[in-house]
């Protein structure tokens, strides 16, 4: 959910309240007008529908192995912030059945990417309205410059990773890293399959009379549409705790050696962030082992996913850092995906630095003496298709945060870490955002700093 819009749908309820629901006002002609079709993200100006903002996702998915279809309703709990005539999901599923809005049916038609809905009566703007969107078929991930992200078949079942632009593949979604909401799964599957979502697990019920159960999962904090996972299977599963909440982490059987020490290190490294960043933003934690390597890892809120499991123990810090950086304080523009991956890998030096590896600095030492195709792209504006580049994004994000630490010294960076973390809990924020926090702190003029670390293609002075 965007903070900003949800305080202002508030005020606006009061002035909905007085009309009829979804008819005009009495008092004069009311204008409702489309809502746009994209949110203009640099990157992926379609992701994103302008016009409402969502509150929460309800998933209930019926999931098929014999020919890994889907049988499923996703109904959206949403605040008009416009009048809206109609208003766009994005969506790539499956064949589409119906769609009801506010319980009555709703025309539709697709166009690529987009779901357009025009609801029978006009929404209101501060109204908040239901749209349930049911639809059957064997899902396909969505494959651009980035890779191939969403619905990710396995032999026995399947695994979700959308970054950036995958959860379309499987969910109808306001599908912006911008619109955070809460979600509820309800995936019924064989009785013989386990199935792991994001956040808690809160109930199973008893199988039909197909040997199909129901097992339902909850988020409860907000979650952008990407970072919705789901993982269908044979799984190993372990149940632990750390810092007094669940730790659930599970891995496919032929993943074993792999994820070895993929419950005990998650708890560890839990821990260890908890004590760098602050308090652990969401109510569990955990992990998920399946696939076969050919996607990256991706940091699912509350519960990472590791394609071919974790390569290392600094891939578990990594992703379970990003709970800090990218999922609860997540970012608003793609185009500040540094402020993500710059975090978590700098995590990962952290880490080595503190239980007996090389300094981050000596590892920003090793990095900065590279040359040539090491500096050729811009880290606070690498391109759609370099978002993830390694030297770019990752390394060289991760040494702007090191250079950062050697300006404003360690008495202010490391509170700065857990201000920011703390600052935009469970929001959105931007590259400006942080320029500006570490300003204030450190009392400097850092803009000449950051220039030259993000929006130059040339390796900075030190
Ligand atoms: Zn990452």
């Amino acid at each position: 959910m965007v903070r900003s819009l949800a305080a202002l749908a508030v005020g606006l309820t009061l002035i909905a309240a007085s009309a009829a629901p979804n008819a005009p006002a009495a008092a004069g002609p009311v204008t409702f007008l489309p809502g746009s079709e994209g949110m203009g993200d640099p990157y992926y100006p379609l992701q994103g529908n302008g016009g409402y903002d969502v509150g929460h996702y309800d998933l209930r998915l019926r999931f098929d192995p014999d020919d890994h279809s889907v049988d499923a309703t996703t109904t959206i709990t949403a605040t008009a912030v416009q009048n809206l005539s109609r208003f766009n999901l994005d969506f790539s599923g499956p064949q589409i059945s119906g769609v009801l809005v506010n319980g009555a049916q709703a025309s539709y038609h697709r166009d690529g990417q987009e779901l357009v809905i025009t609801p029978p009566n006009g929404l209101l703007s501060g109204s908040t309205f239901t749209v349930a969107v049911s639809y059957a078929g064997a899902p396909k991930a969505v494959s651009d410059a980035t890779g191939e992200q969403g619905w990710l078949r396995t032999e026995d079942g399947v695994y979700v990773a959308s970054q950036p632009d995958g959860a379309r593949s499987w969910f109808p979604a306001n599908d912006s890293p911008a619109d955070k909401a809460t979600f509820s799964f309800r995936i019924s599957a064989p009785e013989d399959l386990a199935v792991l979502a994001n956040g808690e697990h809160t109930g199973t019920d008893s199988a039909d009379d197909d040997g199909y159960r129901t097992v339902h999962w909850e988020m409860k904090q907000p979650m952008a549409p990407y970072l919705a996972t789901l993982a269908i299977g044979h799984f190993v599963v372990n149940e632990g705790t750390v810092g007094g909440m669940p730790n659930v982490t599970a891995y496919d059987p032929s993943l074993a050696d792999e994820s070895k020490d993929l419950h005990d290190f998650t708890a560890k490294a839990v821990a260890w962030e908890t004590g760098l960043f602050g308090p652990y933003p969401f109510s569990s934690t955990g992990g998920i082992a399946d696939g076969d390597g050919s996607v990256t890892a991706l940091e699912t809120q509350g519960r990472p996913v590791y394609s071919g499991g974790p390569s290392d123990d600094l891939e578990i810090v990594h992703e379970l850092a990003h709970q800090w950086f990218g999922d609860s304080v997540g970012v608003r523009s793609w185009r500040d995906i540094w402020l993500n991956e710059g975090f978590a890998t700098y995590a990962e030096w952290l880490y080595q630095e503190q239980h007996g590896g090389p300094s981050a600095k000596e590892i920003f030492d090793e990095h900065y003496r590279k040359t040539g195709g090491f500096w050729h792209l811009k880290t606070g504006d690498p391109g759609q298709a370099h978002m993830f580049d390694e030297n770019a994004v990752y390394l060289r994000g991760a040494m702007t945060v090191q250079a950062l630490r050697t300006k404003i010294g360690d008495k202010v960076f490391f509170p700065l870490l857990k201000t920011w973390a703390q600052q935009n809990r469970h929001g959105t924020a931007t590259t400006a955002d942080f320029v500006s926090l570490a300003e204030k702190l450190s009392g400097q003029n850092l803009r000449p700093f950051f220039d030259a670390w993000l929006y130059q293609a040339a390796k900075p002075r030190v």
